[in-house]
C-alpha cells in the first residue's frame, strides 16, 4: 500500500491508552492520519511510502501542552532573578514591560520561545501577553497550536490603557483568529488583584457568551490571600465564586495557597489548574498540592510561566513523572466539554512533518 510517510523510530510511545515504550515501532501516515502504529519489520513489508524518516535512536510521542506561559518573554530571562513576586512584578518586570514591550519586542520574543519550544517537543501552548496578534501570527506561522491569551489588566501598558481598552481590543483579537486551524484564544485577566470586579463580570460574560475559556493566575502567592483579605474580606477564590467565575470554562494558574475546602471548591465547579512547578520554585511561590487535586479528581496540567519566572521553557522537564495526568490535558485525547478542548485541533503532519505531535489520537487506538 503506498502512503505518505512512515517514521521508522527506536521507541514509539503512544501514550494512550497506556505509557509504553514499544521497541522498533513505526507510524504510517496517510492524508494528515495516523493509519497504523507497527513494528519496523511489518511496516516496511506492509508500506511504500513516499517519505521515510529512520531515527534509530529516537523516541517519538506525542507533542507536550504547556498550558501557562509568556512566549515574548523570552526576552526578558534572566532579569532580576531570585526575587519574590510582588517585589519581581512591581519592581522590576511591569517597569520592564512599560519601557520595552512593543510589537517587534512579541514577535521577536514569541518567535524565541517558539523554537524553544519546538526543540523541547511542545507543539501546544497557552499564552498570556500584550499584543497577542503578534504571538499568534509567530505561532500560526511556526505550526504551532495555540491558545491565545486576551490579557486584561487595570494597568495602562504599550498594548492598552485600561481594562474597557484591553476587552475591546482582545475581543478584536478574538474575531482575527477565530477561524483560524491552530489558533484559539481566552481570555487572561492577569488576575485576581490586578483586575476589577466590574472587568471580571464583564470578562465571565463574555467567555459564556464566545464559549472561550477564562486563563488567570490564581492563589500564586501568601501575600495575594492576605491583601484580598484586608481589602474584600474574603480569599480569592472565594470572590471568583461569588463572581460566578468558578467553573470549567477556568484555567486557574499556580493555585499554590490552598485550603482543603478549596480543593474541594476545583473539584465541584471541575475547574483546571495549571501547575508551574518551576516557576512557584523561582519565586518561592509555594507548592501546589497537585496530588490532593488530582485525589479530587481535578484536571491538573503543566505549564512552563514565562521565561523570566522560570529561565526555560521545556515542558519536557518533570513530564514523565506526569504522563497520564498531564495527558489529560491534551484536547485530543480528552474529549469532554473543558476548556481545554477548546485547544485548535492537531496539525497534520505535512504541517508539522517530524514534530513529534504530529500523531493524531487514531494511533493511539
Ligand atoms: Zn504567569
Amino acid at each position: 500500500m503506498i502512503i505518505d510517510t512512515l517514521i521508522c523510530a527506536r521507541w514509539v510511545i503512544p501514550v494512550e491508552p497506556e505509557v509504553k515504550a514499544l521497541d522498533h515501532h513505526a507510524v504510517a501516515v496517510d492524508n494528515g492520519r495516523i493509519v497504523e502504529l507497527l513494528p519496523v519489520e511489518d511496516a516496511r513489508a506492509k508500506y511504500q511510502a513516499r517519505e521515510i524518516h529512520e531515527l534509530d535512536s529516537h523516541a517519538v510521542l506525542p507533542g507536550f501542552v504547556n498550558v501557562h506561559t509568556h512566549a515574548a518573554m523570552t526576552l526578558f530571562r534572566g532579569l532580576s532573578d531570585d526575587l519574590p513576586l510582588m517585589e519581581w512584578l512591581n519592581h522590576h518586570i511591569w517597569p520592564a514591560e512599560m519601557k520595552w514591550v512593543s510589537p517587534r519586542f512579541v514577535t521577536d520574543g514569541s518567535a524565541l520561545a517558539a523554537v524553544e519550544m519546538i526543540r523541547g517537543g511542545t507543539t501546544c501552548f497557552g499564552d498570556m501577553y500584550f499584543f497577542p496578534n503578534q504571538t499568534a501570527e509567530v505561532a500560526a506561522e511556526a505550526g504551532l497550536r495555540a491558545v491565545i491569551g486576551l490579557i486584561v489588566i487595570d494597568f495602562p501598558s504599550p498594548w492598552a490603557q485600561d481594562a474597557a481598552e484591553y476587552l475591546s481590543k482582545g475581543l478584536e483579537v478574538h474575531d482575527r483568529w477565530k477561524h483560524h486551524p491552530l489558533i484559539r484564544t481566552a481570555f487572561a485577566p492577569h488576575s485576581p488583584y490586578t483586575v476589577s470586579e466590574n472587568a471580571l463580570r464583564r470578562i465571565n460574560t463574555y467567555a459564556e457568551e464566545l464559549d472561550i475559556p477564562i486563563h488567570m493566575h490564581l492563589h500564586e502567592v501568601e501575600i495575594e490571600i492576605e491583601q484580598s483579605m484586608e481589602q474584600h474580606g474574603k480569599r480569592p477564590m472565594q470572590r471568583l465564586e461569588e463572581l460566578g467565575m468558578l467553573s470549567e470554562r477556568l484555567i486557574a494558574v499556580h493555585m499554590t495557597q490552598l485550603e482543603q475546602g478549596e480543593i474541594a471548591l476545583a473539584a465541584k465547579y471541575r475547574i483546571n489548574v495549571a501547575h508551574c512547578p518551576e516557576s512557584n520554585l523561582k519565586l518561592a511561590s509555594g507548592f501546589c498540592p497537585v496530588q490532593e487535586l488530582l485525589n479530587s479528581d481535578v484536571n491538573v496540567a503543566l505549564g512552563t510561566d514565562g521565561a523570566a519566572s522560570n529561565n526555560r521553557r521545556s515542558a519536557a522537564r518533570g513530564h514523565w513523572d506526569w504522563k497520564r495526568r498531564s495527558a489529560r490535558s491534551c484536547p485530543a485525547r480528552r474529549p469532554t466539554s473543558s476548556p481545554l478542548t477548546s485547544m485548535p485541533p492537531r496539525p497534520s503532519p505535512s504541517t508539522t512533518r517530524f514534530r513529534r505531535s504530529s500523531i493524531p489520537p487514531a494511533a493511539r487506538r
